[in-house]
C-alpha cells in the first residue's frame, strides 16, 4: 500500500521548468504570432518538468477504480470490460473529424451506422422503430414517457398517471414526474414480483403505463409478465420496458415478446461501452409501429439502399439532443454488436446469469441470498450475518482492490419489505473464473476480519487518500 500523494499541479511548480521538447525555444526563436494575440499579463500557470506532469496525471488516473484496474461488481450497472477495439473504431478518423454542422450529405457515414445500429437494437428488443439520440438511460426513460404522453393526447385520451414498482431503479419516478405524470408505486409480494392483486386494484381508466424491469432490480424474473402485459393491455394502458440493463435476456428473450411497447436500452452497459463518472452514455428508445411517429429525430431510415435521415413528422416529440446524438458511443455499441453476432450476445447472457449465479451460490453462506432461488445477472445477497453492516463490508472491499456492490436497504433506495442491510452484486459475463474465485476469496477474509475486528472493517477504506466523503456514512 503506497501512500496516496496529495499534491496538486500547482505544488509542482519550480520556476523555469519546461518540457524537453521546448526547453530551447525562446521568444527570440518562437514564430511572431500576431501582436493581438499576445498575452498582457502573467497568468500564473504552474511550471512543472514534463515528466513530473506526465507522473503526476498517471498517479491521478490510477487514484480512481475502473473495470481495467479490478473487479467492479456494481449491481444494476453492468461494469463489464469494454473491448479497446471499439475505442479505436470510435477513432476512425471519418467519424472523430466529421464536423456536426457537415451538410446532412456528407454524414452519409453516420446515416449508414444510424440505421444498422437501428435495426440491430429492434431485433435485440423485439421492436418495430428506434432512435438511438437519447444520451442516456434517464434520458431515454424521459423519450419513451413523453411519447406515450403524445400517444395518448393524440386519441385525445386523458391519462395522467404512471405505476411503477416498489423495486423499480429511481430514475423511472423520477423521468414519469419530468414528463408530467403523476407516479403510483405497486408493491411486490413476497417472492420479489408484482403483487398481480394490488396491480389490478390500481389499473384505473387513467393509467397511461405500467414502467416495468425485467429481470427486475431485484435480479428475478418476472414470470407472470403475460399475465401483466394482458392486463394492463386489457385497460388501455402501455407498458414501458426499462432496458438499461439487457444483460441477462439478449437472444433468449425479447421485451416486444414479452409484450412491452416501449423499451430504452442504455449502449453504455449492455453493448459494452466505458461508463461511469458521469458520461457520455447513449439511451437508444425502440417502440412497436403504434407509437412510431412519435420517435424524437433525428432517426435514419434506408431509401433505395442508401442510409438517409428521415422527416420528422408532427407527431414526433420533437428533439431530445443537439446534433446527432453520441455518435462516438454509438459506434462502439455497433463495433460491439457486430463482433458478437447473435449467437455470442446470448452466450454473454448466458454468461452473465451463471456468473452471478456461482457468486451466489458461494458466498451463500456468509451473505445468503434475500430470495433464495436461481438469480438472472445479479444477486441481492443479505448483510444479516454481519457484525457491521453491508455498507461497512463494502467499504472495506476497496482497499483489496474490488469496487463496492450496490447497497440497498435503509437509507439508500427505498426497498420492499424490511431489508435493513443488502447488496446487489452483477460480476457480469467479462469476469473470468479466476477472478469470480479471488472475489470469493476476499469476500470471505472480510467477512472474516468483520467477525472479529469491527474496528478495521468500521474504519474502512484505509488505502485511499479519502476513505468517507460524506463522514456520517
Ligand atoms: C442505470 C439504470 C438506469 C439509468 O440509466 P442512466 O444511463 O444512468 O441514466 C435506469 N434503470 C435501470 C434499471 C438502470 O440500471
Amino acid at each position: 500500500m503506497t501512500t496516496p500523494n496529495s499534491q496538486t499541479i500547482l505544488d509542482l511548480h519550480r520556476p523555469g521548468a519546461t518540457s524537453a521538447l521546448f526547453h530551447s525555444v525562446g521568444p527570440a526563436s518562437a514564430p511572431q504570432a500576431p501582436a493581438f494575440t499576445h498575452r498582457r499579463k502573467v497568468i500564473g500557470l504552474p511550471e512543472v518538468a514534463e515528466v513530473d506532469v506526465v507522473r503526476h496525471y498517471t498517479r491521478l488516473s490510477q487514484e480512481s477504480h475502473g473495470v481495467d484496474n479490478g473487479p467492479y461488481p456494481l449491481g444494476s450497472c453492468t461494469m463489464k470490460y469494454n473491448p479497446k477495439r471499439h475505442d479505436a473504431l470510435a477513432q476512425e478518423r471519418g467519424f472523430a473529424a466529421a464536423h456536426p454542422h457537415q451538410p446532412e450529405t456528407a454524414l452519409g457515414g453516420v446515416w449508414e451506422l444510424y440505421e444498422r445500429l437501428q435495426a440491430m437494437i429492434c431485433e435485440v428488443t423485439g421492436m418495430d422503430a428506434c432512435s438511438l439520440v437519447p444520451a442516456a438511460g434517464a434520458h431515454g426513460e424521459l423519450a419513451g414517457l413523453l411519447m406515450i404522453r403524445a400517444h395518448f393526447r393524440h386519441a385525445g385520451a386523458r391519462r395522467p398517471v404512471v405505476l411503477v414498482p416498489d423495486s423499480a431503479h429511481g430514475t423511472n419516478p423520477a423521468s414519469a414526474a419530468m414528463a408530467g405524470f403523476e407516479c403510483r408505486i405497486v408493491p411486490s409480494d413476497l417472492r420479489g414480483r408484482v403483487d398481480l392483486a394490488e396491480l389490478r386494484a390500481m389499473l384505473t381508466p387513467d393509467v397511461a403505463a405500467f414502467m416495468l424491469t425485467n429481470p427486475s432490480t431485484l435480479g428475478l424474473f418476472e414470470d407472470q409478465i403475460v399475465e401483466i402485459a394482458d392486463l394492463v393491455h386489457a385497460n388501455g394502458s402501455l407498458l414501458y420496458y426499462d432496458g438499461a440493463n439487457l444483460n441477462a435476456l439478449m437472444g433468449v428473450v425479447r421485451p416486444g415478446d414479452m409484450g412491452f411497447d416501449v423499451v430504452h436500452v442504455n449502449v453504455h452497459k449492455t453493448f459494452s461501452t466505458p461508463h461511469g463518472g458521469g458520461g457520455p452514455g447513449a439511451g437508444p428508445v425502440a417502440v412497436k409501429r403504434a407509437l412510431a411517429a412519435h420517435l424524437p429525430g433525428p432517426v435514419a431510415q434506408r431509401v433505395e439502399g442508401v442510409a438517409c435521415p428521415l422527416v420528422p413528422g408532427p407527431q414526433s416529440i420533437g428533439r431530445m439532443k443537439s446534433f446527432h446524438g453520441h455518435v462516438a458511443v454509438l459506434l462502439r455499441a455497433y463495433g460491439y454488436l457486430r463482433t458478437m453476432g447473435a449467437a455470442g450476445l446470448r452466450e454473454a447472457s448466458m454468461h452473465a446469469v451463471l456468473n452471478a449465479n456461482y457468486l451466489q451460490h458461494r458466498l451463500a453462506h456468509i451473505l445468503p441470498p434475500v430470495y433464495r432461488q436461481f438469480c438472472k445477472h445479479e444477486t441481492l445477497l443479505s448483510g444479516e450475518k454481519l457484525n457491521t453492516s453491508a455498507r461497512q463490508f463494502a467499504k472495506r472491499l476497496i482497499d483489496y482492490g474490488i469496487h463496492p456492490p450496490t447497497l440497498v436497504g435503509a437509507g439508500c433506495v427505498y426497498f420492499p419489505g424490511d431489508l435493513k442491510s443488502a447488496m446487489l452484486i452483477e460480476p457480469t459475463e467479462t469476469e473470468t473464473k479466476a477472478s469470480l474465485d479471488y472475489q470469493v476469496g476476499i469476500f470471505q477474509k472480510v467477512f472474516d476480519e468483520d467477525a472479529t475486528d469491527e474496528a478495521l472493517v468500521g474504519s474502512a477504506p484505509l488505502s485511499r487518500k479519502i476513505a468517507r466523503i460524506d463522514l456520517n456514512n
